[in-house]
């Protein structure tokens, strides 16, 4: 049985068509969702707590059965009806789940060994991973011996040494310090690239899915509401809660029929926002300068307060015609304070409609 670690393998693709999933005592977790993960892609289930992206995952992963009705189809081979054991995917879990007896070495080479892998190849498949995931010189410790990126770089290598079809991640890094997941993340992003393994990654982080993923799934109460690229869906999101939920927003009021009310003048607002009464921008989209305004287009703020972050200024502003401050960021210099008058504007092709006429 040879494992070069670069096999391109036979990518796989996922397809999950009408599964919905209702608990034993009636909650519908997942309601029907179809899904097409690309052979060889980068997916990420993202979204609030109990939104059903655990769910979704494990009826993937065959952990869970989906209502019926449902089916789950890799490279067209339907795998309903097969045991997780049958599906050949990998998983990584939040609390890394390893064998605390056991060295790194033989958590790693644990999937090889129950599949009867020879001494040999199994040795030499080990040692790639360790390579792959940056642990060697660790292969004889055990994971109370090791750090918390440390341990869940095991997981990952436990579940690729196997070479599975899908590799499946449920918040893989939601239970390490902020520095850490930052690199770790980082790295699981290079990683999952070199491996070309189709993956599906849960996580409520919207950070952490637009590094890791090449396209993302945003779900709210058992939904999916929108899938697409990070950018796109940042942009251009097509449903208000992907534009709350991926990134900040300020919600802007405005009149029936009128352009939005901002600090004495009245933007105009493109046609595409139809008559949308609550507009969204993001706080970088919000452009302030210093004292008075320096052309036409521009209205009149107050600053409430001046937060310093590291690498960027927060103000919140008090503007005429919106009852709610409006949250701006700025360049970490800005040389704003609070109880300055400053002008500001936003460029209307920013603005966000926050209910959509077409939506449901
Ligand atoms: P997420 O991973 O997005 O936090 P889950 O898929 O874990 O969400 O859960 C979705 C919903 O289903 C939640 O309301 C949760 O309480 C419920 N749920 C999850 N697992 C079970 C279970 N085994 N039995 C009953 N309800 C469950
Ligand atoms: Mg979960």
């Amino acid at each position: 049985m040879d494992h070069p670690p670069d096999r391109a393998a036979e990518r796989t693709r996922v397809d999950v068509v009408d599964c919905a999933k209702t608990y034993p005592g009636g909650a519908q977790a997942l309601q029907r969702t179809t899904l097409v993960v690309e052979p060889g892609e980068v997916l990420a289930l993202l979204g609030p707590s109990g939104c059903g992206k655990t769910t979704l995952l494990r009826v993937i992963a065959g952990l869970v059965d989906p209502d019926a009705g449902g089916r789950i189809a890799f490279n067209g081979d339907d795998v309903t009806a097969r045991p997780i054991e049958q599906r050949a995917v990998g998983m990584v879990f939040q609390h890394y789940a390893l064998f605390p007896q056991m060295t790194v070495a033989a958590n790693i080479g644990y999937g090889l060994r129950v599949r009867g892998v020879a001494p040999e190849a199994l040795r030499r498949r080990v040692g790639e991973v360790i390579d792959l995931v940056r642990l060697g010189g660790l292969e004889q410790r055990r994971p109370a011996q090791l750090s918390g990126g440390q341990r869940q770089r095991v997981a990952l290598a436990r579940a690729v040494a196997v070479q599975p079809r899908v590799l499946l991640l449920d918040e893989p890094l939601t239970a390490l310090d902020a520095k850490l997941k930052e690199a770790l993340r980082d790295e699981l992003a290079q990683l999952l690239r070199q491996l070309h393994i189709t993956a599906v990654h849960v996580t409520h982080d919207q950070n952490e899915a637009l590094a890791i993923a090449d396209r993302l799934a945003v779900m709210q109460a058992g939904r999916i509401v929108q899938v697409g690229r990070g950018e796109d869906l940042y942009r251009e999101p097509g449903h208000p809660f992907v534009a709350e939920f991926l990134g900040r927003v300020n919600r802007l009021q405005r009149e029936a029929g009128r352009g939005l009310a901002l600090g004495g003048i009245e933007l105009p607002c493109p046609p595409a926002l139809g008559a949308s009464a609550t507009l969204l921008v993001r706080p970088e989209d919000v452009q302030v300068h210093a004292g008075a305004a320096p052309g036409t287009g521009w209205g009149q703020a107050r600053v409430l307060q001046r937060t310093f972050l590291g690498d960027r200024v927060q103000l919140r502003l008090a503007v005429a015609g919106q009852a709610e401050a409006i949250v701006s960021d700025q360049p970490r210099d800005c040389p704003v304070a609070a109880g300055d008058t400053v002008a500001v504007t936003i460029d209307p092709r920013r603005l966000m409609a926050a209910a959509l006429e077409d939506a449901s």
